[in-house]
């Protein structure tokens, strides 16, 4: 059997081009979407390019959802050797905006932090008994170089000054996910990483970025493959958390 892949957010941007990328490999990629029109536009796409794909609704704060995924796997292939957990969003990425420390509203705070981690724990969990049922489990965490604090303490760094702080925190509860799950991990075929996928042009990133989604995917898409784990990865390199 195929090895089988769930990326979430798959509808556009930085998941639609991982999931072309690993069916591109001969991974059948489940597509997760919240948007039902959006996604089918994604995996047509995709199915015309004579890829693997299919789609899955999927909003990740959605537990009953969750639910009905994990049993929807479990039913059609027994197991989950590929989760890529993509999904995320950032409001007002300018240092003195609605998103600084001074004066973020707990509301962006919590649903920053409800989408990008609390969603991404509870269903990295409910997906463990799947992903322990295949051979070479990976776990990929899609974090961003902004949630690195060895980053954001160095005043000298091309990323210090920005600071939208409640996307940049989401991103270090990520990575701290990633080392504690992979250390729980670690006598299992299971590995978890976190990847920063660079700068790159999509809603989230903006027209300035100086990557295209393509290139963006790639790390993301080379650490279904890997043998380490807990590690923060940008194209081929560690980075600090
Ligand atoms: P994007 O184009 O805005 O795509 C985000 C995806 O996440 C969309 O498919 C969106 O679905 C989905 N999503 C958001 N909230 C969701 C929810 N509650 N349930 C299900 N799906 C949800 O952004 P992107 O740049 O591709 O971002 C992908 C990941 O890369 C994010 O985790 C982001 O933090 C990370 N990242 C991006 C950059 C960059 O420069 N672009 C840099 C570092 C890290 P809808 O279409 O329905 O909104």
């Amino acid at each position: 059997m195929n090895r089988i892949a769930l990326v979430t957010g798959a509808n556009k941007g930085l998941g639609l081009e991982t999931a072309r990328q690993l069916a591109q490999e001969g991974v059948t990629v489940l597509m997760a979407s919240r948007n039902k029109e959006r996604g089918i536009e994604a995996v047509q796409k995709l199915k015309d390019e004579g890829l693997d794909v299919e789609l899955v609704q999927l909003e990740v704060t959605n537990s009953a959802e969750v639910d009905v995924l994990v049993q929807r796997i479990d039913s059609t292939y027994g197991k989950l050797d590929i989760l890529v957990n993509n999904a995320g969003i950032m409001h007002g990425g300018e240092p003195t905006g609605v998103n600084s420390a001074e004066i973020v509203k707990a509301e962006v705070l919590r649903e920053t932090f409800d989408v990008n981690f609390f969603s991404l724990v509870s269903l990295t969990q409910k997906m463990l008994p799947l992903l322990k049922k295949s051979e070479s489990g990976r776990i990929i965490n899609v974090s961003s170089i902004l949630g690195s604090n060895t980053v954001q303490s160095d005043e000298n760094s091309p990323w210090s000054g920005i600071k939208p702080f409640a996307y940049n925190a989401s991103k270090s509860a990520l990575n701290s996910f990633t080392v504690h799950l992979a250390a729980a991990l670690k006598n299992t075929n299971i590995k978890v990483n976190s990847v920063h996928p660079g700068w790159v042009q999509t809603e989230l990133g903006g027209k300035n970025a100086p990557l295209e989604a393509p290139e963006g995917a790639k790390t993301s898409v080379s650490l279904a493959s890997v043998d380490f784990t807990g590690k923060f990865i940008h194209d081929g390199e560690e980075i600090a958390w």
